[in-house]
């Protein structure tokens, strides 16, 4: 048993290093070295209760070893599973502050309103963006529309963008559609 756990360690150890390094970016990997790392506390807990138990005689190490171990990676697969809710439900990423998104859309020149603005992530490390640009005058709509994905891309890293462009008769029209 301890050889075994001895063995599972060593893997364990070896699968960390290779998941530690995509593990801030993408949920997926953050998953998957969370698995590894319970397994490798697993592996860790079976050593040192073995070595409790074989020194001292003391059997009630091993399910208190179990027990800690436990609660150490609930926490963690609360935060996990807390980010992944938050992308299902369309949650604007915490990274991306839509006030001053929305005041960066604002300072192009000959937007005068933005609207129906939202940010979302499609999948950990891909957010993406669409809102309606109100226009002074729809010929300017090609020079705000290259403006606007150039604020976005600068400012906010944010690619996947899909922006309608429209003009006050526009915006009028589409507020009578909504009633
Ligand atoms: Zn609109």
């Amino acid at each position: 048993m301890l050889a075994v756990a001895v063995a599972g360690l060593v893997v364990n150890l070896v699968s960390m290093k290779l998941l530690s390094a995509g593990s801030s970016e993408s949920l997926n990997v953050k998953g998957a070295y969370f698995e590894v790392l319970s397994d490798m506390l697993g592996s860790l807990g079976v050593i040192i209760a073995a070595a409790v138990v074989m020194l001292t005689g003391w059997t009630l190490a091993d399910p208190i070893i179990g027990a800690a171990i436990g609660l150490f990676i609930v926490p963690r697969t609360w935060i996990l599973l807390r980010q992944a809710i938050h992308i299902l439900m369309e949650g604007t990423p915490p990274e991306v502050d839509i006030t001053l998104l929305e005041r960066k859309l604002l300072d192009i020149p000959g937007v005068v309103a933005v609207h129906d603005l939202h940010v979302w992530t499609i999948t950990s490390g891909i957010d993406a963006m669409s809102c309606h640009l109100v226009v002074a005058d729809m010929g300017q709509a090609r020079a705000t529309l290259v403006g606007a994905n150039e604020a976005m891309k600068s400012g906010f890293g944010l690619t996947h963008t899909t922006m309608q462009i429209e003009d006050q008769s526009l915006r009028e029209a589409e507020g009578e559609l909504k009633l």
